[in-house]
Order: C-alpha cells, then sequence, then structure tokens
C-alpha cells in the first residue's frame, strides 16, 4: 500500500481511510501517497473513485523517476493523470495535465462510481474513463509548452516509474474505492511457451487470495489477452469484484465443446514463512515460486497460452474450445455453483479438463499419468456430547468430555467399508504391475475384505485412503476452567466420503459407530459438493490423452486417479460432463499445493504446456 507523505509534519493529513475506502478531506493542505515499493511500467493502474463535485480536484501521478522526497519530485519530474470535471480540455479528468488534449469527457454525475484506467505500455500512455479513451500519448509526440511552475516539466520520461495519488486540498471531496494494478498481459510475440511463461508470471503476480478473492482482476487480465487476439470473451457473475471469466473459439459443430478450465483464486499465504514474496513470481534456479504456481495458476497460463494459438495458427477445429476461469474454488465454490446455474449455455460441452493430475516416473522406467476422473465427497462432522456441570473433585459418569473422547476413538478406530468404482478398480490393477508394487499384486482379487485392506494401509497410506472413508478428528472443544466439569463438548471431524457412498448412509453409519445416546451426530455445513459417478475412461479426450502421453513417453501408463480432495469439476461431472484432472506436469518430490514456497520448475511448466497442445489438436481439431 501506499507509503503516507504529509508534507508539513504537524499539519493534518490529505486522506483518511473509513470503511475500506480512501477519503480526501476537504480544506485539507495538498497531500500525496507514494507507492515506492516498486517501479510501475507496462502494467494499468485501475482507480475507482467518486466526486462530491465537479470542482473536487485529484490526480494520479506516474512515471516518477526517482523515489520522490518531495510533492515537487512528484509534480515536475513525474506526469499527473488529472481528476477535475470543472478544468478546460488540457486540465480535465483524464488528461495528461497541461500536456494533451482530452479525447472525451465521459463523466459519470457527481456521487456515482468512476473508473479510471491508466495504461502504461513502454512509452506510451493510454487513459480510459468509464471504458472511453481519454488520453493515447506516445510518449514523444510534442507537447505545449510548460507555462507554469507546478506543470510537469517537459521532456522524456522512464517506461516505469513511481507513482503517487494527489489530494489537491480546496472545498470537495475525492472518494476512492480501488486503486489496483493489472501487469499488462505479455505481448503476443515469441513461441508459444515463452508466452504462457510470461501469463504465468503475470497471474501470480496478481493476487486473489481466497478469501476476499478479488478474483476480477484475473478475469480483466484475461478479457484483455482475448481481446487482444480477437477471441470473443465475457466476464460473468453476480458479485462484480469476484467475477468469472469465460472465451471460445469456434469450431465447425461436427463434435460437442471441450472446455479447458482453472480456477482464479489462490489459498492465503503468510508472508513470514515464505523465503521470496510469494506474489513476486520469483525465478531461482530455473523454479517459479509464487501462491499458485502448482494450484493452479501454471494450468491457467497454460490453458490461456494454448487457447491464444488455438486463434492464432487458425487452428481448423471440429469443436468448440472454451476456456473458463471460475473463481473461489478454494472456498465455497460459489462461482461454479452460480455459474451451472445461471450462464449453463456458456460452459456447457462434452468433456473438460481441470486439475489435479500429474505425472511421475517409476524406478522401474515406466511413466505414470495419473488422470484425476473421481473425487471424495466432503462430508464434514460435528460430534456434540452433552452432561451435567459440576465440581471437577466429583468425577460423574455423564461428563461430557469423556463421552466425547470415547466417541471420537470409536469413530478413528473402527474399519470403514471398502468399495471400489470403476476408477479405483483400474488404480489398483494398474499399479499392482509396477515392481515397486508387487506387494499388490496377490491382494487385488479380495481388496475388499478387512484383512487385505489392514495390509494396503501398512503398506501406503494413500492408497489405503482410496478404498473407504476416511475420518479425521480435527478439532476439540470442551470446558473453561480445569475444575468445573463442563455441561457440554464438541468436536468436528473431516471425514471424506467414496463417491459410491450417500451423506444419509455415512451419518447412519457413524451414529452406529459412536453408539452413545449422550453425543450427537450432526452435519457440520461448509462446502456441499454433489457425489457423482467418476468421468468414463471411453470418452474421445481420455482416448486422445492415452494416446498423446503414449508419444510422450515409451513406457507410458495412463491411470485413473480418485482424488482425495475436492474440486469444481464435481459439479460439471454431475450435470453430465466429463471432466478430468490433467497430468501435464511432472510431480517434483512432496507436492506444495497450499504450502509455503510453492514452486513449479520452468523446465517442466514449458513441456506441461506442449502437452496441453497435443491432446487439445488432438482431441478438438477437424
Ligand atoms: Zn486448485
Amino acid at each position: 500500500m501506499p507509503r503516507h507523505e504529509n508534507p508539513s509534519p504537524g499539519e493534518k493529513p490529505g486522506f483518511v481511510v473509513r470503511d475500506g475506502l480512501l477519503i480526501s478531506i476537504p480544506d485539507a493542505p495538498e497531500d500525496d501517497l507514494w507507492y515506492t515499493r516498486e517501479k510501475i511500467g507496462n502494467a494499468t493502474l485501475r482507480v475507482v473513485y467518486k466526486i462530491s463535485a465537479e470542482n473536487a480536484n485529484s490526480g494520479v501521478f506516474i512515471r516518477i523517476p526517482v523515489e520522490p522526497k518531495s510533492e515537487d519530485d512528484a509534480i515536475n519530474k513525474g506526469i499527473e493523470v488529472q481528476i477535475d470535471n470543472s478544468g478546460d480540455d488540457y486540465h480535465c479528468t483524464g488528461v495528461l495535465y497541461s500536456m494533451t488534449k482530452a479525447m472525451a469527457r465521459p463523466y459519470k454525475p457527481v456521487g456515482e462510481w468512476n473508473t479510471l484506467e491508466i495504461t502504461l505500455r513502454g512509452l506510451r500512455t493510454i487513459v480510459k474513463l468509464n471504458g472511453v479513451l481519454v488520453t493515447d500519448y506516445d510518449g514523444v509526440s510534442p507537447v505545449p509548452p510548460k507555462t507554469r511552475q507546478y506543470e510537469p516539466d517537459r521532456g522524456p520520461r522512464p517506461e516505469s516509474g513511481y507513482i503517487a495519488i494527489q489530494h489537491h486540498g480546496g472545498d470537495a471531496t475525492v472518494t476512492f474505492k480501488e486503486i489496483s494494478l493489472l501487469p499488462e498481459p505479455a505481448r503476443p510475440a515469441g513461441a508459444l511457451q515463452d508466452r504462457a511463461a510470461a501469463y504465468l508470471a503475470d497471474l501470480v503476480r496478481i493476487d486473489t487470495t481466497n478469501p476476499p478473492g478479488n478474483e476480477s482482476r484475473v478475469a480483466r487480465y484475461l478479457k484483455r489477452v482475448a481481446d487482444e487476439n480477437g477471441i470473443p470473451a465475457e466476464l460473468l457473475g453476480p458479485d462484480p469484484d469476484r467475477l468469472n471469466f469465460v472465451a471460445r473459439i469456434k469450431g465447425t459443430g461436427t463434435a460437442r465443446p471441450l472446455l479447458l478450465m482453472a480456477h482464479s483464486d489462490v489459498v492465503p499465504a503468510d508472508r513470514s514463512q515464505w523465503s521470496v514474496d510469494p506474489f513476486a513470481a520469483t525465478v531461482k534456479d530455473g523454479v517459479l515460486y509464487g501462491r499458485g504456481a502448482e494450484d493452479i495458476k501454471s494450468l491457467l497460463a497454460a490453458e490461456l497460452a494454448v487457447t491464444v494459438e488455438l486463434k492464432r495458427s487458425r487452428t481448423r477445429l471440429a469443436r468448440d474450445v472454451i476456456l473458463l476461469s471460475e473463481a473461489d474454488e478454494e472456498a465455497g465454490s460459489t462461482a461454479m455453483s452460480w455459474l451451472v446455474a445461471n450462464a449453463w449455455s456458456s460452459i456447457d460441452a462434452e468433456f473438460g479438463l481441470n486439475e489435479f493430475g500429474w505425472w511421475q516416473d517409476q524406478p522401474s522406467g515406466e511413466r505414470i499419468y495419473q488422470v484425476q476422473t473421481s473425487e471424495k465427497v466432503p462430508t464434514r462432522v460435528k460430534l456434540i456430547a452433552h452432561g451435567t456441570a459440576g465440581h471437577g473433585s466429583l468425577p460423574r459418569d455423564d461428563n461430557p468430555v469423556v463421552h466425547l473422547a470415547r466417541a471420537v476413538t470409536r469413530l478413528v478406530d473402527a474399519e470403514q467399508p471398502v468399495a471400489l468404482n470403476a476408477t479405483t478398480r483400474a488404480y489398483f490393477a494398474e499399479f499392482a504391475r509396477l515392481p515397486a508394487y508387487a506387494w499388490l499384486a496377490p491382494l487385488l482379487p479380495r481388496l475388499e475384505t478387512p484383512e487385505a485392506a489392514a495390509e494396503v494401509r501398512r503398506q501406503d497410506r494413500e492408497l489405503d485412503a482410496m478404498l473407504h472413508t476416511t475420518v479425521s478428528p480435527t478439532t476439540l472443544e470442551a470446558g473453561i476452567k480445569i475444575n468445573v466439569i463442563p455441561n457440554v463438548a464438541q468436536a468436528q471431524l473431516d471425514v471424506r466420503r467414496l463417491p459410491t457412498e450417500t451423506a444419509a448412509e455415512v451419518y447412519a453409519r457413524l451414529r452406529k459407530i459412536v453408539d452413545d445416546p449422550a453425543v450427537t451426530v450432526e452435519n457440520a455445513g461448509g462446502q456441499q459438493l454433489p457425489a457423482t459417478e467418476p468421468s468414463s475412461l471411453t470418452t474421445p479426450l481420455y482416448l486422445a490423452m492415452q494416446k498423446v502421453f503414449e508419444r510422450e513417453h515409451p513406457k507410458a501408463r495412463t491411470v485413473p486417479l480418485l482424488m482425495r480432495g475436492a474440486t469444481d469439476g464435481a459439479f460439471l461431472r454431475a450435470r453430465g460432463v466429463a471432466v478430468y484432472g490433467v497430468p501435464l506436469f511432472a510431480r517434483e518430490g512432496e507436492p506444495r499445493w497450499h504450502a509455503n514456497d510453492e514452486r513449479i520448475s520452468l523446465d517442466n511448466f514449458r513441456s506441461g504446456v506442449d502437452l496441453l497442445r497435443k491432446i487439445v489438436i488432438a482431441v478438438a481439431c477437424d
């Protein structure tokens, strides 16, 4: 956020922050807010503001070449994008103050929000107000001479510089709702993989931490790339801060569309636990660090680059290719549920590629491509034990802490039944053929017996979790004081149920295991995802992936995966779209989805981009 600089210490500051709004104070002396963390170039500054009167005066300084020490540094060495509806055509909102003439004066009435977009592209400065072009200055053409001390010095400016927001004084107020920075999309020159890598760095730098998300920033970035490449695209959604992006490249329509999807939000990053800034897209030793590098801006960047490539190369497509980037996958899936209910025709497809597949080389030389075709369903459970409160000096049989502890232990110790679906049957069969999993082969025919399941658990907990609904106690809550027996105790359990079971079946079974009238087993709420059949292993998309992988590696094996976690793909599967987690990238050591120092090597990323191009062409071309 900008560094506040009051020109004369002791004077009242020109701005206050109230209810999340930045407000300029009438009659306060001139004051600036400077942003000096980095120089800004090749970016769009988006400023959303309203004014209390036509003569309300403020401004955005850009291209300040040196770290400003006084307001004159901003006024004279920088350039001011003016906010003042009452000025003449050289001194009004959206012009470069005293230098350029307004091409339009598209002002909203006093009290309504205006959107000022200032694009710095090399030396060129483009200003749009409420979507209408006001200024387009190439940075070198002559401008009228400077006539007053407080006008910008004439002469060249750097491609990037510091920025500031001005409070001009006067008796009117300017209120700012948003001052945000969007990197300019990578220029379309260069090979597919170079462009994809540039998109990835840009996307990581757009902070879409959820909550609050602010995914519209990614949506607008994607829209800009689509617009520049002539790809029809729309921003959709009920919340202007959390828009979804949908673009479409038309095919001949002989087959139904292919959907490429990736969510636009990321989980929070605790900066103190990272070795680099999680939103700087730092590259060290060929590895790009940043929140979203794995989950899942890498996939989004690859999908964007391939979509642009299809358009630029005028590839003849049998089916439409739809690119979707949806908000809020990491918290409530509100965007995906909204899209399915309100914009189905925009995203309806025969099948789609989504997050959470990966490939990995085995010591025996096989390369295993794991394609996510099925997901477990989060089924959150709350246990509540009731009893009678009393003095800790007299033990009671109905102490709810004791009942709760027993219930938790019973649930964790109980065998949850084994059930297989088409995905897990194929997965276990494929793994049993690998030398490293030779122990699995004799268990295959009797996986559904408790003995075999126990052996799997001893050998490999990840495989075990694919066989059953799992139960993990995660929170406990009871008591206020060491000598007081409480009358209630609670626990929450993270239960991940197999998609072959209903929630009601799971709750009923857990109640039977707890078997204690003092303890209730309840739905703890949270994200509700549909349970669905696995995506088919015989669609043209699955078969195309298999073929591409086999061409890619002599010992390729394509294995369908039941994922322990959940994605937005479940909503589409519930509507009959076969969604696959596409294994574009190698798993590099421990996965760092949601972890500190999340990262991806650029070689891995680049080869994944090319793999995606091959898959899309194999399934979508005429
Ligand atoms: Zn994700």
